[in-house]
């Protein structure tokens, strides 16, 4: 079932978790809190008195060249947001408070699965404001030789992306196509874990990087070979992160998507231009108030669902150019 609930949503309840973070191998507690409607995602360094909160937003992120890093006017960071923002995307959490006890996000298993886990834990409510969804108009792209991504107008939220490792020896091109729900993605892609190579691995040790990093919270590739001891969860783990990835990313626009993505090596770094340059070009989206759009759906979400809306998997709702503002 495709289906995107017209209303926001928090958490039921106050949720939290440990682990460590990738980075400095030190112990990093999450703490997820319902916040009310309309304020968004906002991080918060429960280590800091003062200016420790940062707004999950796109012009907040400031660095991406391991995970994506936000951070706030006052030089306050927060690393590797990524993997907790997919799940709150495929979750479909608009507002949450989520309070951090240092720089780093805990790593966990280099998935999301323990997000969308703890998130289920305690299950989210609706709350008395319509969802907003950006709603893609135009092609957004950016192309460079080895690499390229393109956002297309579409009548449901989907991936299709391919990557090659850059040559690497031993590996095979992998692609895939997905097409969102929160119960496709928590079967498809949550549990697809990061993944590096054993000799990059190594330059990052020694350059004291990745202190956190093993086989624990990565797949790691060695000639070729995948070292983890039970092998890969699906058969093209690597570019079902790379979804992942881009999901997490996608949603620091604090909306979820009405667009087809198709791109080719696309990272973080790709994931963040292509969101400024959708933002800053406002003749490529809508921002759509579901519910004020959703006049036409009470018989198509009345067969399914009494409080999600469907879309995608009705023929009938691709006929009314209404009811594909459904997401
Ligand atoms: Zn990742």
């Amino acid at each position: 079932m495709h289906s995107v609930c017209p209303k926001q949503t928090t958490l039921k309840a106050p949720v939290s978790i440990e682990g460590i973070g990738v980075h400095s191998a030190l112990p990093a507690t999450l703490e997820l809190v319902p916040l009310a409607a309309n304020m968004g995602i906002i991080f918060e360094r429960a280590d800091l008195k003062t200016n420790n909160q940062i707004v999950a937003r796109i012009t907040n992120v400031v660095d991406t060249s391991f995970s994506t890093t936000l951070g706030n006017s006052h030089g306050v960071t927060l690393s590797t947001v990524e993997h907790l923002m997919a799940a709150l995307s495929a979750c479909q959490i608009s507002n949450v408070l989520v309070k951090v006890s240092g720089p780093e996000m805990p790593i966990m298993d280099g998935s999301s699965a323990a997000f969308v886990d703890l998130i289920n834990t305690v299950g989210v409510i609706e709350q008395d404001a319509p969802r907003k969804i950006i709603r893609i108009l135009k092609p957004i792209e950016i192309k460079e030789e080895r690499r390229w991504v393109r956002l297309e107008p579409s009548e449901t939220f989907s991936f299709q992306l391919g990557v090659d490792f850059a040559g690497r020896e031993g590996l095979q091109p992998e692609d895939y196509v997905y097409d969102f729900s929160t119960e496709s993605f928590a079967a498809d892609i949550s549990q697809a874990r990061s993944f590096g190579f054993y000799e990059d691995a190594q330059k990052l040790y020694a350059a004291g990087l990745a202190k956190g990093s093993s086989l624990d919270n990565a797949v790691v590739i060695k000639n070729g070979e995948v070292m983890n001891k039970d092998g890969l969860r699906y058969k093209n783990e690597m570019v079902r992160h790379k979804i992942l990835d881009a999901m997490g990313d996608f949603y620091l626009t604090g909306s979820l998507i009405q667009g087809r993505c198709v791109g080719f090596n696309i990272g973080h770094e790709f994931n963040n231009r292509l969101m400024r340059k959708l933002l800053d070009d406002k003749a490529s989206y809508e921002l759509i108030d579901c519910v004020a759009n959703l006049a036409n759906e009470k018989e198509v979400a009345s067969k399914t669902d009494k409080t999600f809306i469907t879309f995608g998997s009705s023929p009938k709702s691709f006929s009314n150019p209404q009811s594909i503002a459904a997401l």
